[in-house]
């Protein structure tokens, strides 16, 4: 037996009718707040995550899908591609490449699947699925405003609301501008010189490479060292300072609690300022629902313009193991199903399917060779509310016999009333 390959998994129904449900919430959510839908290719250049996701991340150094196109001729060098790992950096190419800050500010959307070749486990897949967003345009446009940092972290707690999540917990934290992540990581070198021998082969990488990534370490026996570690916000300059306090002040006036949480850091030189993630406690050890942040010089690192930006990005996949709804309670079941009896009533029964479809109802039907019992069964397995009789006489009277199925009760319906019977609840 052919399998789906390791770490990506078949979505079936009902559990589909969850994800259109998050999906169209979603949608709803964006368009309230002025956002449009990005869609960027699944694949890109190489180059561009390289760059774009930083050579020193997990992402790039381990867990990319990747190869060799071939090139148009037998001497062609193929170009090196890749299944995108994260759609940020598609969408600050696309940014710059179809020069979207002559829009001004751009409140942009994606929702599509990922790539990663991590260790999958329950919440971790090869394939998955993000929703996210970008806001990200000149400084003329505002894109530096700590309005906007608020505007996303509200937005995100208006949507995971509305789809039924509610004991979130947003993290928030400021990881400065690079200069003062420069003097931070200086000061985390010397106070990582001592201990670091204590610490797991990663952090002894990390200490020397990239000390910021210490704080990504999840080692139990390494937590009490790092909590004695100094943390950004003593290295924040006024500027940042000023923008965090600000961000924090417009959550409070709309009601939206965080917590800070000082070692959240995202650890690459664009990125800056506002760094957030939102977590849920039923997810277990991959209790990260979704991340984000700023990321001020990631346009530049790209070989754009300066184009502050900030975006996050929901796993969809977590999202919905989040969910308190279940698939049976938003999947739509048909209002009525169509048994035709008999020979010739096949053809009846798609015209009235078709005329009843045309209310907006949710139709289905068997076939003239079932007998009447099987009709019910099948009926009753799909959750139908009616049957409907489709036979000769039924035909001939111009009227049907439509019982409710939950409740057993049987009444016949001229054909002309049939809709407005069904559209009843
Ligand atoms: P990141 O792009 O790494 O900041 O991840 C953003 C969100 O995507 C995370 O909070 C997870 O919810 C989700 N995510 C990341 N990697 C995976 C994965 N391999 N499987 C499922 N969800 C993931």
């Amino acid at each position: 037996m052919i399998k789906s390959p390791r770490g990506t998994r078949d979505l079936l129904p009902p559990d589909t009718a969850l994800w259109n449900f998050v999906e169209a919430a979603v949608r709803d959510v964006f368009r309230a707040y002025n956002f449009h839908e990005i869609r960027t290719p699944i694949f890109e250049s190489t180059e561009l995550f390289a760059r774009g996701v930083g050579e020193e991340t997990d992402i790039v150094a381990k867990e990319m899908f990747t190869w060799e196109d071939r090139g148009r001729a037998e001497s062609d060098k193929g170009q090196s591609l890749t299944l995108r790992p994260e759609n940020t950096a598609g969408v600050v190419r696309a940014y710059i490449e179809h020069k979207l800050w002559d829009r001004g500010l751009n409140k942009l959307f994606y929702i599509g699947p990922q790539f990663r070749r991590e260790r999958p486990q329950k919440g971790r897949y090869r394939q998955f699925y993000q929703i996210g967003a970008e806001v990200i345009g000149p400084v003329s446009a505002g894109s530096q405003s700590p309005a906007r940092d608020a505007e996303i972290l509200e937005l995100l707690a208006t949507l995971l609301d509305r789809v039924g999540i509610t004991n979130w917990t947003l993290e928030l934290n400021s990881v400065g501008c690079p200069a003062d992540r420069a003097r931070f990581s200086e000061a985390l070198r010397q106070a990582l010189a001592p201990v670091v021998g204590k610490m797991c082969t990663d952090c002894q990488r990390r200490a020397v490479t990239n000390p910021l990534r210490v704080f990504d370490c999840k080692v139990p026996e390494d937590q009490p060292i790092i909590e004695t570690l100094p943390t950004i916000n003593e290295f924040l300059d006024d500027a940042c300072r000023v923008h965090y306090e600000e961000v924090k002040s417009i959550l409070d006036a709309v009601a939206i609690p965080y917590v800070e949480n000082k070692r959240l850091v995202r650890g690459l030189d664009y990125y800056t300022r506002t760094a957030f993630e939102f977590t849920h406690g039923a997810l277990g050890a991959q209790n990260a629902i979704l991340g984000g942040g700023r990321y001020d010089g990631l346009s530049e690192a790209l070989g754009g313009p300066a184009a502050p930006g900030i975006g996050f990005a929901i796993g969809e996949d977590r999202l919905v193991l989040s969910l308190t709804a279940s698939a049976e309670s938003v999947v739509r079941k048909p209002d009525v199903y169509i048994a035709p009896l008999g020979p010739g009533m096949n053809r009846e029964a798609a015209r009235v399917a078709r005329e009843l479809r045309r209310h907006d109802l949710v139709v289905d039907l068997g076939d003239e060779s079932f007998r009447l019992k099987k009709s019910f069964e099948a009926a009753d397995k799909m959750g139908a509310r009616f049957i409907l009789i489709v036979g000769e006489n039924e035909v001939a009277a111009g009227a049907f016999a439509l019982k409710n199925l939950a409740s057993g009760e049987q009444e016949t319906v001229p054909r002309a009333e049939l809709a407005q019977r069904l559209l009843r609840k």
